[in-house]
């Protein structure tokens, strides 16, 4: 299958490529970025064949079945909208968009047009989520009371632009770390966010944007999930804990792009650590989604799992901005 790639991003030079490439007959063979000469130089850098600063000449292409956007997140609706309008499988980067709305629009018009269109929320393909969950539902912890998520990190300098300085492209920790947390918090626990508490700051890196933010929500289950995401924490490590009536979950520097980290499981019997798969999380993603195209199975994370994600985080940012408990609104495409 022939990808167009649009966004000549970090992530896609990172990992998404690769992604593709590791399919049998993954091809990516356009590259679409807001300037000709940017893309020209990707697409060599890269090894892709045909580049553009015109989607829709690129959208035009029939052998192309499949688009991945990597822009910054201003731009994900309408690109979003343009591909689906052509036909194309839509795999696009979390957040889905800068509102609601936007994410409802994008994934009713994919349901409309029959094209499958998913979310890279990456974590819940990894081998140490996939493994937790599968704890969580063996029981190994009985009824789970409490999610902790520590994913306060040190933004690379490398990606210190929109992302600490931009609200108007979608910048702040928020769009960024939290819908990830939200992603990870549905998945292993199995339901969604009723309500959420927040505070968020500015801790030295974000310029007229958060950069920092500790939230806690309420699970319909009556589970307690309390979510800390930051840009400016370089000794922190990420990972998460699960505790529950019969056992407890402790997972050190998994919230990653790569497969790493380690789990253990504390309960009644002892304490021992959980082996799991270390395959590449973007290749498995890109994996499911191939699956969806070919009707053998359904993304890793569907549209319905972006809009719920986003609506989780434009929730955290508006308990956060009012100071008040705020209901998450998911709206009704979810
Ligand atoms: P980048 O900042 O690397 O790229 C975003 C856009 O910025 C590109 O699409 C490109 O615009 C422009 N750009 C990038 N580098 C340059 C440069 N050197 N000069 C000029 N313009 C440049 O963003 P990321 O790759 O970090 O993130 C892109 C998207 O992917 C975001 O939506 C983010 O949330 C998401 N993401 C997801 C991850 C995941 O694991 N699921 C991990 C990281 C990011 P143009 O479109 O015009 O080419």
């Amino acid at each position: 299958m022939n990808w167009i790639f649009v966004g000549a991003s970090t992530i896609a030079s990172q990992h998404m490529i690769a992604a593709v490439r590791a399919q049998p007959a993954g091809a990516v063979t356009w590259v679409v970025s807001g300037n000709a000469d940017r893309a020209q130089g990707w697409a060599t850098d890269h090894g892709i064949t045909q580049a553009t600063d015109d989607l829709s000449q690129a959208l035009a292409d029939p052998e192309a079945a499949c688009v991945y956007i990597s822009s910054t997140n201003e731009k994900h609706h309408a690109q979003a909208m343009a591909a689906i309008a052509a036909g194309k499988h839509v795999l696009c980067e979390k957040p889905l968009g800068l509102s609601l709305a936007e994410a409802d629009e994008m994934v009713a018009a994919a349901r409309d047009a029959g094209v499958v269109f998913a979310t890279n929320h990456h974590l819940r393909c990894s081998g140490s989520h996939r493994a937790m969950r599968a704890l969580i539902d063996d029981g190994a912890v009985g009824h789970v009371l409490s999610l902790r998520i520590h994913h306060a990190v040190h933004l690379p300098e490398n990606l210190q632009g929109w992302r600490i300085n931009d609200a108007s492209a979608g910048g702040g920790v928020i769009p960024d770390i939290t819908v990830h947390d939200a992603d990870v918090a549905r998945f292993l626990l199995g339901e969604d966010p009723v309500d959420v508490v927040a505070q968020f700051a500015s801790s030295g890196m974000g310029q007229g944007v958060e950069d920092s933010c500790m939230s806690v929500w309420t699970m319909p289950s009556g589970a307690m999930v309390m979510s800390h995401e930051s840009f400016t924490h370089p000794f922190a490590g990420s990972g998460l804990e699960i505790h529950g009536t019969e056992g407890s979950i402790f997972a050190r520097d998994v919230m990653t792009q790569m497969p790493m980290g380690t789990i253990t499981l504390r309960t009644a019997s002892g304490t021992r650590e959980v082996p799991y798969s270390d395959h590449s999380l973007y290749v498995q993603g890109v994996a499911d989604f191939y699956a969806a195209v070919a009707g053998r199975g359904a993304p890793a994370a569907n549209g319905s799992d972006g809009i719920k994600s986003l609506a989780v985080a434009l929730a955290v940012r508006a308990a956060a901005q009012s100071g008040q408990k705020v209901t998450v609104a998911y709206g009704e495409v979810a």
